[in-house]
């Protein structure tokens, strides 16, 4: 029998609780399998290329036609428009009129990565190396004595494309950033960790046995040159025209013993990528309103870019899809509404210091919504309304989404963005809305399977809504 007291409390305290004490074990399991399909996705989709044509495979199967502004839509038709091989939007066309808004979700499908310089081969002490240039936020010490793969594209001086993809499968050679032994690190030791590897000795080393001839120099790089001109039939000023990207060659794995989690590279925004691409394929053949998913480029170096959320490809992409109903592209955007799926930072008992507890996201506590992100006083983020908190909250509760909420960091401890802000820009309505991360931006980010599905499940509530 409770007490009167504890009965207040339940009706009267805001408690969050682990997704298992309010899920049956057929929703835990519904969630399980879910994530077989999402791991396979973090592996077959290491970049944000990568990412956009594996959503082409999938979608082309499930009845999207390329967006043509010059045709005219009705309820219940699927459109996408890639941009530029880099980003991806979907449109699920929706019953009610579009001038009543749209329902958006937006994730990024780029995450932290060492990108080849653009005269990337050198050749030191008969080794063959490559010189980098870290792509957004990395802890540059996690980099070195790891293998690594080499994911992109060359375009050759004929205007050709070749497609890069090595280290992946399990008979390929992989890579690798040298760091030094112990022995001899005692001065590196001496550096701050943020200088403890820097950028320019984030070089990989790509090979070692030289060309065998008289009067040749530099041996080893030529031999390198000669393979790649063998396998891909490029010439060294061919990276000058390239995209090369080096990401962790090791595959997503469970984590635990109880496999509560999995470990991957690249879940900072692909779990949020992964789960609102699925809701869109999932969601009803005819949604009330319109569904648009954006899958973009560039959120880790600012959003800057015309693959980015900061250029007007979303403002263009509404605006010719109103005009496919003689409707002014502004009027679509100031009624609309957007989860801008991006990832929070889970609470990690190793580092409880730079967190405020009652504010932090956890694993396992459900999808985290973020009404604000920023740094200092809220500088640099959109603040969501109470009003627009309030009625993401009512669709989550009505579907049973298990779901948090979450700051990044306590008050002044650092910070950070989201696209959210730049979507907010066209007045619509945003809130962030994705899943706690351990380690994130590391080589190996670690979610809750069952934050995921929760995931999930709220994009496909807010289409289905
Ligand atoms: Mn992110
Ligand atoms: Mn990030």
């Amino acid at each position: 029998m409770k007490s009167e007291g504890s009965k207040l409390q339940d009706q009267l305290f805001y408690s969050p609780k682990h997704a298992c004490e309010l899920l049956s074990p057929e929703q835990v399991k519904a969630a399980d399998d879910f994530c077989v399909d999402y791991m396979a996705f973090l592996n077959a989709a290491k970049t944000e290329r990568e990412a956009v044509s594996t959503v082409l495979g999938q979608i082309k199967q499930a009845g999207y036609q390329p967006f043509d502004p010059k045709k005219t839509y009705s309820a219940g038709d699927r459109v996408y428009l890639n941009n530029r091989d880099k980003a991806v939007i979907l449109a699920v066309i929706g019953s009610q009129p579009i001038e009543e808004g749209v329902r958006i979700a937006a994730a990024h499908i780029d995450s932290p990565r060492l990108d080849l310089k653009p005269n990337p081969l050198y050749e030191d002490s008969q080794m063959a190396l490559f010189k980098t240039h870290y792509y957004g936020g990395i802890k540059k010490y996690q980099w070195p004595a790891m293998p690594l793969s080499l994911h992109g594209v060359v375009i050759k001086g004929d205007g050709e494309k070749v497609t890069v993809n090595i280290g992946e499968e399990p008979g390929d050679p992989v890579f690798c950033v040298t760091d030094l032994l112990p022995h001899l690190a005692g001065d590196q030791m001496k550096r701050t960790l943020n200088e403890g590897v820097k950028g320019e000795e984030l070089n990989i080393l790509i090979g070692s046995r030289p060309f065998l001839d008289d009067d040749a120099s530099e041996k080893v790089k030529l031999n390198i040159m000669s393979i790649l001109h063998e396998k891909y039939g490029i010439v060294e000023k061919d990276f000058l025209s390239a995209e090369l990207e080096a990401v962790p060659a090791y595959p997503a794995r469970d984590v635990g013993f109880d496999r509560s989690m999995i470990g991957s590279y690249g879940q900072d925004d692909r779990v949020c990528a992964y789960t609102a691409f699925k809701a869109t394929l999932d969601c009803r053949k005819v949604p009330s309103k319109t569904v648009v998913t954006i899958l973009t480029d560039k959120e880790e170096t600012g959003s800057d870019g015309n693959t980015g959320l900061n250029s007007a490809y979303l403002k263009y992409f509404i605006a010719d899809l109103a005009a496919t109903f003689g409707v002014e592209g502004r009027t679509v955007l100031s009624h609309s509404a957007c989860l801008s799926a991006d990832v929070n930072a889970a609470f990690d008992p190793t580092f409880p210091e730079v967190n405020e507890k009652r504010n932090a996201a956890y694993v396992n506590k459900g999808v985290v919504v973020t009404k604000y992100t920023g740094a200092r006083g809220k500088s640099g983020t959109s603040d969501a309304s109470a009003e627009f908190m309030g009625s993401v909250r009512r669709i989550l509760e009505k579907n049973d989404v298990i779901w948090q909420t979450g700051e990044l960091g306590k008050v002044d401890q650092g910070g950070g963005g989201t696209v959210a802000q730049y979507i907010a820009n066209l007045n619509v309505d945003v809130v962030d809305v994705g899943v706690p991360v351990l380690s994130m931006h590391s080589p190996f980010e670690v979610v809750s399977k069952l934050d995921t599905y929760m995931a999930y499940r709220a994009f496909l509530s807010f289409f289905n809504d």
